[in-house]
C-alpha cells in the first residue's frame, strides 16, 4: 500500500530483467514501491528475453513490452521477427502487454548493419500496427529515420524513450501522438538541449523513466570526469525516479504532486493498457 502522502510514479522504461539486477531484484522492487513508483514498464530487447520479461511483469504486477532493440538486431535471426509475431498473437489479450518495444534505430554506435536495422524497425512497426499496440522507440542520432518509418507505417503512438533530438523533431513526434521520455540525462547540468526540451515542451508530451540500470542520474557519479568516462559509482534503479522527477519539477516550476499527476496521466495516454494496471499495482 502506498501511503497517501506519497505521489504515485510510473517508470515508463526500466530493464528490470537486466543481469545487473540478478543479485537483488526483490530488494530493487521493494525500494521502488517504497519510493512511490507504482508501476514500471519493462521493455524486452531480444526474443530470447520475451518469456522472462513477461514472467517478471506478471510476478510483480508490472507492465511489459515485446520487441527487438536496434543494438540487438545483429545478434538476432530473421526468424526472431516471427517469434515476435507469435508472441504478440499469443498474448494479445494480456493486460500487462502494453506496447511493442524496445524498437528503433541507433546511428551513433559504430559498426551496426544499418540496412538490417531499418528492416527490423519497419517489420516491427507493422507488427505493432497490426496488433493495435503503441511502440516504445529508441532514438540516438536517428530521429529523422524513425519519423520516416512512422510516416510509412503509422502506429498508435507510444513513447520515444530517453529523448535526445531537436525541438523540431520533438514536435513532429508529438504531432504523431507520441510522448517523450525524460530521465537521468535531464539531471546533468551540461545536458543543455535535453533540459531545454524538458522545460519547454507541452505538458501533455512528457513522461518519466529511469532506463535502469542505464543512464544513472548525476548523483550516482562522484565526479564530472567519471561521468564523462561513463563510470557511475552506483547502478541506476527505479527507486531513483522521484528524485529524477524533482529535477523535472524544478525545470518546469511544478509541484511534485503536479509532476506525478501530469506524467502519470501522460504515460497512461501513451500506453492505454497501463490504466488497467495502476490500481492493482497500488493496492499490491
Ligand atoms: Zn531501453
Amino acid at each position: 500500500m502506498i501511503p497517501a502522502m506519497l505521489q504515485a510514479w510510473i517508470d515508463t522504461h526500466c530493464h528490470l530483467d537486466a543481469p545487473e539486477f540478478d543479485a537483488d531484484r526483490p530488494a530493487v522492487l521493494a525500494r521502488a514501491r517504497a519510493a512511490g513508483v507504482a508501476l514500471q514498464v519493462l521493455p524486452a530487447v531480444m526474443a530470447a528475453h520475451f518469456d522472462s520479461v513477461r514472467a517478471l511483469a506478471h510476478a510483480h504486477g508490472l507492465a511489459y513490452a515485446l520487441g527487438i532493440h536496434p543494438l540487438y538486431v545483429d545478434r538476432s535471426a530473421d526468424a526472431d521477427l516471427d517469434l515476435l509475431a507469435d508472441a504478440l498473437a499469443r498474448h494479445r489479450d494480456d493486460p500487462h502487454l502494453v506496447a511493442v518495444g524496445e524498437i528503433g534505430l541507433d546511428f551513433f554506435v559504430p559498426g551496426l548493419d544499418l540496412a538490417r536495422a531499418e528492416r527490423f524497425y519497419q517489420a516491427q512497426l507493422k507488427l505493432a500496427r497490426d496488433a493495435g499496440l503503441p511502440v516504445i522507440l529508441h532514438v540516438r542520432r536517428s530521429a529523422d529515420g524513425l519519423l520516416k518509418g512512422l510516416r510509412r507505417v503509422p502506429v498508435a503512438g507510444g513513447i520515444v524513450h530517453a529523448f535526445n533530438a531537436s525541438r523540431a523533431q520533438a514536435d513532429l513526434f508529438v504531432g504523431m501522438g507520441f510522448r517523450l521520455g525524460f530521465g537521468g540525462a535531464m539531471t546533468y547540468d551540461r545536458a543543455l538541449q535535453i533540459r531545454r526540451l524538458a522545460s519547454s515542451l507541452p505538458d501533455a508530451s512528457l513522461v518519466l523513466e529511469t532506463d535502469a540500470p542505464d543512464i544513472p542520474p548525476h548523483w550516482l557519479y562522484r565526479t564530472a570526469a567519471q561521468r564523462d568516462a561513463g563510470q557511475p559509482t552506483g547502478r541506476n534503479e527505479p527507486a531513483e525516479l522521484p528524485r529524477i522527477a524533482a529535477t523535472l519539477a524544478g525545470l518546469r516550476g511544478w509541484s511534485l504532486d503536479e509532476t506525478a499527476a501530469t506524467t502519470s496521466a501522460n504515460a497512461q495516454a501513451a500506453l492505454p493498457r497501463l490504466a488497467g494496471l495502476v490500481s492493482p499495482a497500488c493496492a499490491g
